[in-house]
């Protein structure tokens, strides 16, 4: 539907990795054929694991094809340039920074190689505004999640307002947020900000309530905050109190099981409380996954884009178009960005709003 095309977006939950389309895999395959690609995603599917362990399997195929400086400039221009034509104005790209011996690629380079990738988009005129978000893999354990922290602050003050934040994701099952929490205060108190995947899974919920104590900023996710989803009142009760933002990826958590269907999607819990909520993109990685071997036949009604999301909960939760345009308009004030910033989208809103809805 044109409006929701037209209308003016924010995304700020876009792992780099995960927002990859078939288009730029197909020119990553076919960059890589010595990797046999189409092998290992054979490999996963008789590993007949949960889905959730599946989508990260396939991250690490991706992270094969993604795995030098090269790749990531084109697989992060692609990306930014996907999501303007999608109509979305701000975007804040979040990224694990990995380090591959056989190409030379540093941690260090990762980062840089995104921040250019967001230089040369905006010198070319695309017409979004690109942060930029670290990503720690909570896998790779405390130190590594130290160093992760110490490298975005580095980053913090030198990359001129676009790197913003500190994000904190990897396979919900692995782990204990305890562990990572020094490093999450030390990223705090240097002044970034934090946006924690939260309650992804049931087993979280004693981490969520230590993780809410920091507090984020935003949360991702967070499908087992609440009650009825095996939550808990304390954990409602301090993401309400704080009035933390939460990220939430409606077709990403029902194809990933773990959310029954749209209509018991937990948004309609936040929502209907007034609490702050941003609609985001299911992951690509997700989409391909399914894609491959589970619905075949299901693409046309599968969900690729931030407009579609957004048309998605309008039909879902019977939003009107007004409800949708405030929906987005208020993704402007849980941003990450300076204030300045948010004044410029709110005006771009406004100047739109006229002309649309
Ligand atoms: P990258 O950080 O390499 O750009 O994007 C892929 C990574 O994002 C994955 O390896 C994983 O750590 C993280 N990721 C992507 N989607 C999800 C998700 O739905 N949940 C969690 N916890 N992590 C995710």
């Amino acid at each position: 539907d044109l409006f929701y095309r037209l209308l003016p977006k924010v995304e700020l939950h876009a792992h780099l990795n995960g927002s990859v389309s078939s288009e730029t895999m197909e020119t990553l395959i076919k960059r890589k054929p010595h990797l046999n690609i189409e092998h290992s995603m054979t490999a996963i599917r008789r590993g007949q694991r949960r889905s959730l362990d599946e989508c990260f399997q396939v991250f690490k195929v991706i992270h094969q094809l993604v795995d030098s400086e090269e790749d990531i400039l084109m697989v992060a221009k692609a990306v930014i340039q996907e999501f303007a034509a999608d109509g979305v104005k701000y975007l804040e790209l979040r990224s694990t920074p990995r380090e591959v011996t056989e190409t030379g690629l540093t941690k260090q380079r990762y980062i840089e190689t995104v921040l250019e990738a967001i230089r040369q988009c905006k010198q070319e005129e695309v017409d979004i505004d690109v942060r930029f978000i670290v990503a720690v893999d909570r896998r790779h354990g405390p130190l590594v999640a130290m160093e992760t922290v110490k490298l975005a602050e580095d980053f913090l003050l030198s990359s001129d307002g676009v790197v913003v934040g500190l994000d904190l994701s990897g396979d919900p099952t692995v782990g204990h947020g305890k562990d990572l929490l020094s490093a999450l205060e030390k990223a705090k108190n240097c002044g970034l900000k934090l946006a924690l995947h939260l309650s992804e899974v049931p087993s979280q919920r004693e981490e969520s309530e230590l993780l809410l104590n920091l507090p984020p900023d935003r949360i991702g996710h967070g499908t087992f905050l609440h009650p009825e989803f095996g939550g808990s009142d304390s954990l409602v009760d301090k993401v309400c109190k704080q009035n933390i933002p939460i990220e939430m990826c409606l077709t990403s958590n029902v194809k990933g099981q773990t959310v029954p269907s749209y209509d018991k999607h937990h948004f309609q819990y936040w929502y209907k409380r007034g609490h702050p909520c941003v609609l985001c993109k299911i992951t690509r990685c997700l989409f391909l996954l399914f894609l491959l071997f589970r619905q075949t036949d299901d693409k046309g009604v599968f969900c690729t884009d931030l407009s579609q999301e957004y048309q998605l909960a309008a039909s879902t939760f019977g939003l009107t178009q007004e409800a949708v345009w405030m929906l987005s308009q208020q993704a402007i004030g849980y941003t990450f960005a300076p204030e300045p910033i948010k004044q410029r989208l709110e005006k771009k809103w406004a100047e739109l709003k006229q002309q649309i809805l």
